[in-house]
Protein backbone atom coordinates (compact mmCIF):
# COMPACT_ATOMS: atom_id res chain seq x y z
CA UNK A 1 0.00 0.00 0.00
CA UNK A 2 1.50 3.18 -1.08
CA UNK A 3 2.27 5.59 2.04
CA UNK A 4 0.56 9.08 2.18
CA UNK A 5 3.55 10.48 3.91
CA UNK A 6 5.55 13.59 1.85
CA UNK A 7 9.55 12.61 2.78
CA UNK A 8 11.49 16.08 2.69
CA UNK A 9 14.09 16.85 -0.28
CA UNK A 10 12.69 13.15 -1.79
CA UNK A 11 11.51 12.73 -5.60
CA UNK A 12 9.37 9.81 -4.74
CA UNK A 13 9.31 9.42 -8.87
CA UNK A 14 12.89 8.12 -8.13
CA UNK A 15 12.68 7.15 -4.16
CA UNK A 16 8.75 5.16 -4.12
CA UNK A 17 10.20 3.05 -1.19
CA UNK A 18 11.59 4.65 1.90
CA UNK A 19 13.41 2.86 4.44
CA UNK A 20 11.31 1.78 7.40
CA UNK A 21 13.66 2.57 10.55
CA UNK A 22 12.81 1.13 14.42
CA UNK A 23 15.50 1.59 16.82
CA UNK A 24 18.82 3.29 16.65
CA UNK A 25 21.87 3.42 19.19
CA UNK A 26 25.27 5.16 19.03
CA UNK A 27 26.49 5.60 15.55
CA UNK A 28 23.71 2.70 14.36
CA UNK A 29 19.82 2.69 12.60
CA UNK A 30 18.41 -0.56 12.57
CA UNK A 31 15.61 -1.21 10.21
CA UNK A 32 12.69 -2.73 10.65
CA UNK A 33 13.64 -6.21 9.33
CA UNK A 34 16.96 -5.90 11.51
CA UNK A 35 18.92 -4.54 8.95
CA UNK A 36 22.00 -2.33 10.86
CA UNK A 37 22.96 0.71 9.03
CA UNK A 38 26.12 2.87 9.54
CA UNK A 39 24.69 6.64 10.40
CA UNK A 40 27.55 8.27 8.40
CA UNK A 41 25.73 11.29 8.21
CA UNK A 42 24.44 11.81 11.94
CA UNK A 43 20.86 12.13 10.79
CA UNK A 44 21.21 15.02 9.08
CA UNK A 45 24.31 16.25 11.29
CA UNK A 46 22.05 16.54 14.28
CA UNK A 47 23.35 13.86 16.13
CA UNK A 48 26.26 14.57 18.20
CA UNK A 49 27.27 11.98 20.92
CA UNK A 50 25.49 9.31 19.50
CA UNK A 51 22.30 8.12 19.12
CA UNK A 52 20.06 8.08 22.39
CA UNK A 53 22.83 8.86 24.86
CA UNK A 54 21.51 7.74 28.65
CA UNK A 55 21.76 11.15 30.13
CA UNK A 56 19.42 12.90 27.23
CA UNK A 57 17.05 9.73 27.29
CA UNK A 58 16.63 9.94 30.81
CA UNK A 59 16.23 13.82 31.09
CA UNK A 60 13.51 13.63 28.42
CA UNK A 61 12.15 10.97 30.61
CA UNK A 62 11.79 12.88 33.80
CA UNK A 63 11.06 16.08 32.20
CA UNK A 64 7.97 14.29 30.52
CA UNK A 65 6.82 13.39 33.53
CA UNK A 66 6.74 17.10 35.00
CA UNK A 67 6.27 19.74 32.77
CA UNK A 68 6.14 18.86 28.83
CA UNK A 69 4.50 22.36 27.35
CA UNK A 70 3.87 25.81 28.32
CA UNK A 71 3.59 29.47 26.35
CA UNK A 72 6.82 30.90 26.47
CA UNK A 73 5.40 34.29 26.55
CA UNK A 74 4.77 35.75 30.15
CA UNK A 75 5.66 32.00 31.42
CA UNK A 76 9.07 30.90 31.88
CA UNK A 77 10.66 27.33 33.45
CA UNK A 78 14.02 25.91 34.57
CA UNK A 79 15.19 23.86 31.69
CA UNK A 80 14.85 27.04 29.75
CA UNK A 81 16.86 29.05 31.85
CA UNK A 82 19.43 26.64 32.94
CA UNK A 83 20.10 26.39 28.77
CA UNK A 84 20.44 29.97 28.17
CA UNK A 85 22.80 30.73 31.41
CA UNK A 86 24.72 27.58 29.96
CA UNK A 87 25.30 28.59 26.38
CA UNK A 88 26.16 32.03 27.48
CA UNK A 89 28.85 30.82 29.39
CA UNK A 90 30.26 28.52 26.86
CA UNK A 91 29.43 30.93 23.49
CA UNK A 92 31.60 33.47 22.47
CA UNK A 93 32.17 36.40 24.56
CA UNK A 94 29.50 38.75 24.09
CA UNK A 95 26.17 37.20 23.50
CA UNK A 96 24.12 37.82 26.27
CA UNK A 97 20.45 37.15 25.47
CA UNK A 98 19.10 33.41 23.83
CA UNK A 99 16.08 33.41 21.94
CA UNK A 100 14.32 30.15 21.55
CA UNK A 101 12.69 28.52 18.61
CA UNK A 102 12.97 25.07 16.80
CA UNK A 103 14.95 24.79 14.18
CA UNK A 104 18.05 26.06 12.20
CA UNK A 105 15.63 27.95 9.98
CA UNK A 106 13.61 29.00 12.48
CA UNK A 107 17.19 30.06 14.89
CA UNK A 108 18.55 31.89 11.16
CA UNK A 109 14.53 33.46 10.24
CA UNK A 110 14.81 35.37 14.09
CA UNK A 111 18.54 36.27 13.63
CA UNK A 112 17.75 38.15 10.48
CA UNK A 113 14.76 40.14 12.19
CA UNK A 114 16.77 40.82 14.99
CA UNK A 115 19.06 42.50 12.77
CA UNK A 116 16.53 44.58 10.87
CA UNK A 117 14.89 45.14 14.36
CA UNK A 118 18.29 46.41 15.74
CA UNK A 119 18.78 49.31 13.01
CA UNK A 120 15.01 49.94 12.65
CA UNK A 121 14.85 50.56 16.56
CA UNK A 122 17.95 52.49 16.69
CA UNK A 123 16.56 54.78 13.70
CA UNK A 124 19.47 53.73 10.86
CA UNK A 125 18.43 52.90 7.52
CA UNK A 126 20.36 50.12 7.29
CA UNK A 127 18.19 46.72 5.51
CA UNK A 128 20.52 45.23 3.02
CA UNK A 129 21.84 41.60 4.18
CA UNK A 130 24.76 40.38 2.63
CA UNK A 131 25.23 36.25 2.52
CA UNK A 132 28.43 34.40 1.07
CA UNK A 133 28.19 32.63 -2.24
CA UNK A 134 27.02 28.85 -1.85
CA UNK A 135 25.90 29.39 1.56
CA UNK A 136 22.68 27.52 3.06
CA UNK A 137 20.95 28.54 5.66
CA UNK A 138 17.78 26.87 5.42
CA UNK A 139 14.43 26.31 3.62
CA UNK A 140 12.42 28.81 4.83
CA UNK A 141 11.23 31.68 2.76
CA UNK A 142 14.50 34.27 4.50
CA UNK A 143 16.54 31.55 4.61
CA UNK A 144 15.98 30.35 1.46
CA UNK A 145 16.41 34.43 0.58
CA UNK A 146 19.91 34.45 2.11
CA UNK A 147 21.53 30.85 0.60
CA UNK A 148 22.26 30.40 -2.68
CA UNK A 149 19.78 30.33 -5.68
CA UNK A 150 19.71 27.47 -7.84
CA UNK A 151 17.51 24.28 -8.35
CA UNK A 152 16.28 23.95 -4.89
CA UNK A 153 14.69 27.50 -4.79
CA UNK A 154 13.88 28.40 -8.44
CA UNK A 155 10.15 27.74 -8.56
CA UNK A 156 10.10 30.35 -5.43
CA UNK A 157 12.29 33.35 -6.98
CA UNK A 158 9.23 35.03 -6.75
CA UNK A 159 8.71 35.24 -2.87
CA UNK A 160 12.60 35.45 -1.88
CA UNK A 161 14.35 39.02 -1.11
CA UNK A 162 17.54 39.89 -2.22
CA UNK A 163 20.68 39.89 -0.66
CA UNK A 164 24.18 40.61 -2.00
CA UNK A 165 26.16 38.19 -2.53
CA UNK A 166 30.33 38.06 -1.44
CA UNK A 167 31.92 35.32 -3.44
CA UNK A 168 33.10 32.38 -1.21
CA UNK A 169 36.48 32.61 0.14
CA UNK A 170 38.09 29.93 -2.14
CA UNK A 171 42.21 29.73 -1.52
CA UNK A 172 44.20 31.61 -2.88
CA UNK A 173 41.27 34.30 -4.15
CA UNK A 174 40.18 35.32 -0.31
CA UNK A 175 41.30 39.16 -1.20
CA UNK A 176 38.13 39.26 -3.81
CA UNK A 177 35.89 38.09 -0.98
CA UNK A 178 37.69 40.94 1.56
CA UNK A 179 37.25 43.58 -1.32
CA UNK A 180 33.82 42.82 -2.46
CA UNK A 181 32.63 42.68 1.72
CA UNK A 182 34.70 45.46 2.41
CA UNK A 183 32.79 48.14 -0.36
CA UNK A 184 29.42 45.81 0.63
CA UNK A 185 29.38 47.14 3.92
CA UNK A 186 31.24 50.99 3.46
CA UNK A 187 27.35 51.58 1.56
CA UNK A 188 26.12 52.21 4.66
CA UNK A 189 22.42 50.61 4.53
CA UNK A 190 23.74 47.29 5.39
CA UNK A 191 22.71 45.99 8.28
CA UNK A 192 24.33 42.47 8.59
CA UNK A 193 26.57 39.93 6.82
CA UNK A 194 25.54 36.14 7.91
CA UNK A 195 28.04 33.18 7.16
CA UNK A 196 28.45 29.67 7.69
CA UNK A 197 31.80 29.74 9.80
CA UNK A 198 34.93 27.38 8.45
CA UNK A 199 32.70 25.35 6.12
CA UNK A 200 29.80 25.79 4.40
CA UNK A 201 28.23 22.62 4.68
CA UNK A 202 24.73 22.20 1.63
CA UNK A 203 26.93 24.03 -0.82
CA UNK A 204 29.08 21.34 -0.96
CA UNK A 205 31.04 21.11 2.33
CA UNK A 206 33.68 24.16 1.27
CA UNK A 207 36.28 24.72 3.54
CA UNK A 208 37.76 28.13 4.44
CA UNK A 209 40.42 28.94 6.65
CA UNK A 210 40.05 30.92 10.41
CA UNK A 211 42.06 34.00 9.34
CA UNK A 212 39.79 34.50 6.50
CA UNK A 213 37.03 33.74 9.37
CA UNK A 214 38.46 36.37 10.78
CA UNK A 215 39.48 39.01 9.02
CA UNK A 216 35.58 38.86 7.19
CA UNK A 217 34.53 39.54 11.26
CA UNK A 218 37.04 42.30 11.12
CA UNK A 219 35.73 44.28 7.92
CA UNK A 220 31.87 43.70 9.22
CA UNK A 221 33.13 45.37 12.59
CA UNK A 222 35.21 48.25 11.30
CA UNK A 223 31.75 49.41 9.71
CA UNK A 224 28.88 48.38 12.14
CA UNK A 225 27.44 45.81 10.15
CA UNK A 226 26.06 42.69 12.55
CA UNK A 227 28.19 39.76 11.70
CA UNK A 228 25.63 36.87 11.79
CA UNK A 229 27.48 33.47 12.31
CA UNK A 230 24.83 30.39 11.21
CA UNK A 231 26.80 27.65 13.22
CA UNK A 232 23.39 25.27 12.77
CA UNK A 233 25.51 23.00 11.31
CA UNK A 234 29.25 23.67 12.77
CA UNK A 235 28.52 24.04 16.54
CA UNK A 236 28.32 21.51 19.46
CA UNK A 237 31.94 20.32 17.85
CA UNK A 238 31.69 19.21 14.46
CA UNK A 239 34.83 21.21 13.41
CA UNK A 240 37.13 19.91 16.26
CA UNK A 241 35.88 22.83 18.94
CA UNK A 242 32.52 23.32 20.39
CA UNK A 243 31.76 26.39 18.52
CA UNK A 244 33.85 27.15 14.61
CA UNK A 245 33.98 30.60 15.78
CA UNK A 246 36.25 29.91 18.56
CA UNK A 247 38.99 28.87 15.95
CA UNK A 248 38.78 32.50 14.77
CA UNK A 249 39.08 34.23 18.26
CA UNK A 250 35.63 35.90 17.09
CA UNK A 251 32.67 36.46 18.75
CA UNK A 252 29.74 37.21 15.93
CA UNK A 253 26.95 39.92 17.04
CA UNK A 254 24.18 37.01 16.17
CA UNK A 255 24.90 33.69 16.38
CA UNK A 256 22.36 31.03 15.79
CA UNK A 257 22.26 26.87 16.98
CA UNK A 258 19.94 24.03 16.36
CA UNK A 259 20.98 20.56 15.69
CA UNK A 260 22.93 19.13 17.55
CA UNK A 261 21.97 21.52 20.75
CA UNK A 262 20.17 18.64 22.08
CA UNK A 263 22.58 15.82 20.69
CA UNK A 264 20.24 15.59 18.07
CA UNK A 265 17.36 14.04 19.89
CA UNK A 266 14.69 16.66 19.49
CA UNK A 267 14.19 19.78 17.86
CA UNK A 268 15.05 22.69 19.10
CA UNK A 269 16.87 26.20 18.31
CA UNK A 270 18.54 29.24 19.80
CA UNK A 271 19.87 32.49 18.61
CA UNK A 272 22.05 33.99 20.97
CA UNK A 273 22.57 37.93 20.88
CA UNK A 274 25.00 40.77 21.89
CA UNK A 275 23.48 42.98 24.81
CA UNK A 276 23.40 46.41 21.93
CA UNK A 277 20.63 43.92 20.04
CA UNK A 278 18.43 43.44 23.13
CA UNK A 279 18.94 46.74 24.50
CA UNK A 280 17.64 48.35 21.19
CA UNK A 281 14.43 46.23 21.94
CA UNK A 282 14.09 46.80 25.28
CA UNK A 283 11.30 49.93 25.71
CA UNK A 284 8.17 50.88 27.11
CA UNK A 285 7.40 50.87 23.43
CA UNK A 286 5.08 48.10 22.70
CA UNK A 287 6.24 48.78 19.07
CA UNK A 288 9.92 47.94 19.50
CA UNK A 289 8.84 44.46 20.65
CA UNK A 290 10.36 41.40 18.95
CA UNK A 291 8.02 40.46 16.97
CA UNK A 292 8.75 36.85 16.81
CA UNK A 293 7.38 33.48 18.25
CA UNK A 294 5.99 29.81 17.17
CA UNK A 295 3.78 27.91 18.93
CA UNK A 296 6.79 25.40 20.82
CA UNK A 297 9.05 28.67 21.52
CA UNK A 298 10.94 27.04 24.31
CA UNK A 299 9.61 23.85 24.98
CA UNK A 300 10.34 22.42 28.02
CA UNK A 301 11.05 18.86 27.16
CA UNK A 302 13.49 20.19 24.73
CA UNK A 303 15.38 22.47 26.23
CA UNK A 304 15.93 19.71 29.09
CA UNK A 305 17.50 17.50 26.42
CA UNK A 306 19.56 20.63 25.93
CA UNK A 307 20.25 20.90 29.12
CA UNK A 308 21.48 16.87 29.49
CA UNK A 309 23.48 17.76 26.19
CA UNK A 310 25.23 20.42 27.92
CA UNK A 311 26.23 18.27 31.37
CA UNK A 312 27.30 15.89 28.43
CA UNK A 313 29.80 18.41 27.00
CA UNK A 314 31.05 19.61 30.94
CA UNK A 315 31.20 16.04 32.35
CA UNK A 316 32.41 13.71 29.76
CA UNK A 317 35.27 13.59 27.68
CA UNK A 318 34.01 14.73 24.49
CA UNK A 319 36.49 16.74 23.33
CA UNK A 320 38.98 13.82 23.34
CA UNK A 321 36.22 11.77 21.50
CA UNK A 322 36.54 14.12 18.83
CA UNK A 323 39.93 14.47 18.66
CA UNK A 324 40.53 10.87 18.39
CA UNK A 325 37.22 10.71 15.80
CA UNK A 326 38.99 13.58 13.37
CA UNK A 327 42.62 11.48 13.57
CA UNK A 328 40.49 8.80 12.33
CA UNK A 329 38.67 10.51 9.95
CA UNK A 330 41.97 11.91 8.75
CA UNK A 331 43.75 8.26 8.36
CA UNK A 332 40.57 7.24 5.85
CA UNK A 333 40.83 10.19 4.01
CA UNK A 334 44.64 9.30 3.43
CA UNK A 335 43.33 5.92 2.88
CA UNK A 336 41.46 7.19 -0.50
CA UNK A 337 44.51 9.07 -1.66
CA UNK A 338 45.58 7.13 -5.02
CA UNK A 339 42.17 6.07 -5.62
CA UNK A 340 41.72 7.99 -9.51
CA UNK A 341 37.79 8.07 -8.42
CA UNK A 342 38.34 10.45 -5.64
CA UNK A 343 39.53 14.05 -5.85
CA UNK A 344 40.18 17.32 -3.61
CA UNK A 345 39.71 15.55 -0.29
CA UNK A 346 39.13 17.57 2.46
CA UNK A 347 38.56 17.74 6.10
CA UNK A 348 37.90 19.84 8.99
CA UNK A 349 37.59 18.47 12.66
CA UNK A 350 34.98 15.43 12.52
CA UNK A 351 33.85 16.18 8.96
CA UNK A 352 35.69 14.78 5.44
CA UNK A 353 34.41 15.41 2.16
CA UNK A 354 35.53 14.38 -1.31
CA UNK A 355 34.62 14.93 -5.06
CA UNK A 356 34.06 12.25 -7.24
CA UNK A 357 36.31 12.24 -10.77
CA UNK A 358 34.33 12.22 -13.73
CA UNK A 359 31.22 13.70 -13.13
CA UNK A 360 29.85 16.95 -13.85
CA UNK A 361 28.47 17.43 -11.25
CA UNK A 362 25.65 19.30 -9.72
CA UNK A 363 23.17 18.59 -6.90
CA UNK A 364 20.98 16.28 -9.82
CA UNK A 365 24.07 14.31 -10.74
CA UNK A 366 22.19 10.73 -10.23
CA UNK A 367 25.12 9.17 -9.02
CA UNK A 368 24.25 10.25 -5.34
CA UNK A 369 20.98 8.36 -5.86
CA UNK A 370 22.74 4.86 -6.85
CA UNK A 371 25.95 5.69 -4.57
CA UNK A 372 23.34 5.89 -2.08
CA UNK A 373 21.60 2.09 -2.97
CA UNK A 374 24.80 1.11 -2.75
CA UNK A 375 26.03 1.79 0.62
CA UNK A 376 22.70 1.46 1.83
CA UNK A 377 22.63 -2.61 0.63
CA UNK A 378 26.35 -2.49 3.02
CA UNK A 379 24.50 -1.12 5.84
CA UNK A 380 25.89 2.54 5.37
CA UNK A 381 24.43 5.82 5.43
CA UNK A 382 25.50 7.99 3.39
CA UNK A 383 23.88 10.87 1.36
CA UNK A 384 26.12 12.38 -1.15
CA UNK A 385 25.38 16.31 -2.13
CA UNK A 386 25.61 15.09 -6.15
CA UNK A 387 29.15 14.72 -7.04
CA UNK A 388 30.45 15.13 -3.15
CA UNK A 389 30.67 12.69 -0.62
CA UNK A 390 30.82 13.50 2.91
CA UNK A 391 31.58 11.53 5.96
CA UNK A 392 29.82 12.99 9.28
CA UNK A 393 29.55 10.57 12.03
CA UNK A 394 28.70 10.28 15.30
CA UNK A 395 31.03 11.52 18.22
CA UNK A 396 30.87 7.98 19.19
CA UNK A 397 31.85 6.57 15.85
CA UNK A 398 35.28 4.10 16.30
CA UNK A 399 38.19 4.14 13.62
CA UNK A 400 37.16 0.71 13.03
CA UNK A 401 33.70 1.51 12.00
CA UNK A 402 35.06 4.19 9.79
CA UNK A 403 37.67 2.02 8.46
CA UNK A 404 34.85 -0.15 7.17
CA UNK A 405 32.30 3.14 5.94
CA UNK A 406 35.36 4.05 3.72
CA UNK A 407 36.31 0.40 2.01
CA UNK A 408 32.25 -0.19 1.32
CA UNK A 409 32.74 3.66 -0.07
CA UNK A 410 35.59 2.95 -2.02
CA UNK A 411 33.41 -0.31 -3.42
CA UNK A 412 30.49 1.14 -3.76
CA UNK A 413 31.93 3.49 -5.71
CA UNK A 414 33.97 0.93 -8.21
CA UNK A 415 30.46 -0.28 -8.86
CA UNK A 416 28.90 2.96 -9.97
CA UNK A 417 31.72 4.01 -12.04
CA UNK A 418 31.58 0.39 -13.83
N1 LIG B 1 21.86 26.61 8.58
C1 LIG B 1 22.77 25.69 8.25
C2 LIG B 1 24.21 26.08 8.17
C3 LIG B 1 22.38 24.37 8.00
O1 LIG B 1 23.31 23.47 7.65
C4 LIG B 1 21.02 24.03 8.10
C5 LIG B 1 20.57 22.66 7.83
O2 LIG B 1 21.27 21.80 7.40
C6 LIG B 1 20.10 25.03 8.44
C7 LIG B 1 20.56 26.30 8.68
C8 LIG B 1 18.64 24.71 8.53
O3 LIG B 1 18.39 23.91 9.63
P1 LIG B 1 17.01 23.10 9.75
O4 LIG B 1 17.06 22.04 8.72
O5 LIG B 1 17.03 22.57 11.15
O6 LIG B 1 15.92 24.08 9.54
Amino acid sequence: MSSPVWHPFTQHGLEPQMLPISRAEGAWLEASDGQRIFDGISSWWVITHGHRHPKIVRAIQEQADKLDQVVFAGFTHEPAETVARELIKIAPSGLAHVFFSDSGSTAVEVALKMALGYWRNTGQKRTRILALEHAYHGDTVGTMSAGARGVFNAAYAPLLFDVERIPYPAAGREQLTFDALDKACRSGDTAAFILEPLILGAGGMLIYDAATLAEMRRICSAYGVLFIADEVMTGFGRTGTLFASEQAHISPDILCVAKGITGGSIPLAATLCSEAIYAAHLSEDRARTFFHSSSYTGNAIACAAAVANLEIWRTEPVRERIAALAAAQEQCLEGLEGDPHFANGRQIGTITAVELTGRAGGYLDNVALSLRSKLLARGVLLRPLGNTVYVMPPYCATADELKSVYEKLAEAVDEVSA
